[in-house]
């Protein structure tokens, strides 16, 4: 299920926030409501910013990946800063790469902190949700909060390698949160090119494939909207690919799913997408998550989806 997610279990628990199990160790499964974001109304400090690898470290696809508790700083490009003053400068090197936010779905601890993660929070549109929610998980117990922070590293990874500049809502898979609208609020900087969003839905097994969700209202602005959707069809593409997954044989059309009960993207005022990739609880699905050279696929692919979005 998708904490959160966009999938069905988000429409299904809609109201269900206040069964929050809390059984970490099984962490699996629960999922209430809908907010597939999540928050951490309390740590102010959980992002972290990754800058570019440097023109001289070619090759380096390991970004720094650091688990600073220092608030959101998007240092562009400082680390190449003064590195050779014998370096003739060249335009791709001064200038800083676009910013994107990546936002991977819920945390390790939030199924064992349900009095922080139940806050009501704005969630737009006159809406109140929890501020966060646990996610879902595999039948073996493989959790969709893990699945999403492994995919946000290899994804930042690939990024930064690309010299893109890459933000994320949390800095470890060991926290609580952040909520679902601190979430948002963190990619509504104006110098974010792209909010992305990344869970896995739990559904009836007999449901495969991935979704992508855009928000059915325009909380941005109609030009906003445009760059979402064009944002949500990149990924789309990349995912369907890219992934070995096929389009959702559940949810939505062609894989698309407009909604206006996500958190994230109804706050959101820069362009943002948010992904359910593939069923946890369907078995070629999870084969796919599961495997590290699945995952690696699956970042790959939303890699290439934003790369190609932001025109790199
Ligand atoms: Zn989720």
């Amino acid at each position: 299920m998708t904490a959160g997610g966009c999938g069905a279990a988000a429409v299904a628990g809609r109201g269900t926030v206040g069964a929050v199990r809390s059984v970490f160790s099984l962490l699996a499964v629960m999922l209430l409501a809908s907010a597939c974001t999540s928050s951490r109304a309390t740590t102010s400090s959980s992002v972290v910013v990754s800058t570019p690898v440097s023109a001289s470290s070619p090759g380096s696809q390991v970004p720094s990946v650091r688990s600073s508790s220092t608030p959101t700083r998007s240092s562009s490009g400082s680390q190449a800063s003064g590195a050779r003053s014998s370096t003739p400068v060249t335009s791709h090197a001064a200038a800083p790469g676009p910013l994107v936010l990546l936002n991977p779905g819920h945390n390790g601890q939030d199924a064992a902190h349900p009095e922080i993660i139940n806050k009501p929070i704005n969630a737009g549109y006159g809406r109140t949700k929890a501020c966060e929610t646990t996610g879902t998980s595999t039948d073996s117990g493989y959790p969709e909060h893990a699945f999403n922070w492994d995919v946000a590293l290899r994804v930042r990874a690939l990024l930064v390698a690309h010299g893109v500049r890459v933000l994320m809502t949390r800095p470890n898979d060991d926290g609580v949160g952040p909520c679902a609208n601190t979430r948002a609020f963190l990619g509504n900087r104006p110098d974010v090119a792209a909010q992305i969003s990344i869970h896995a839905d739990g559904a009836a097994s007999s449901g495969h494939g991935f979704h992508v969700c855009e928000d059915s209202h325009q909380p941005g602005g109609a030009a906003v909207a445009g760059e979402s959707h064009q944002l949500t069809v990149a990924l789309h593409d990349a995912l369907l690919s890219g992934t070995g997954m096929t389009v959702s044989s559940y949810l939505g059309h062609d894989g698309y799913f407009p909604r206006d009960d996500l958190t994230g993207l109804n706050l959101a005022t820069r362009p943002a997408t948010f992904l359910e990739i593939g069923n946890m609880r369907n078995p070629g699905d999870s084969a796919i998550q599961t495997s590290s050279s699945g995952r690696q696929r699956i970042a790959t692919a939303v890699a290439a989806g934003i790369l190609h979005y932001l025109g790199r």
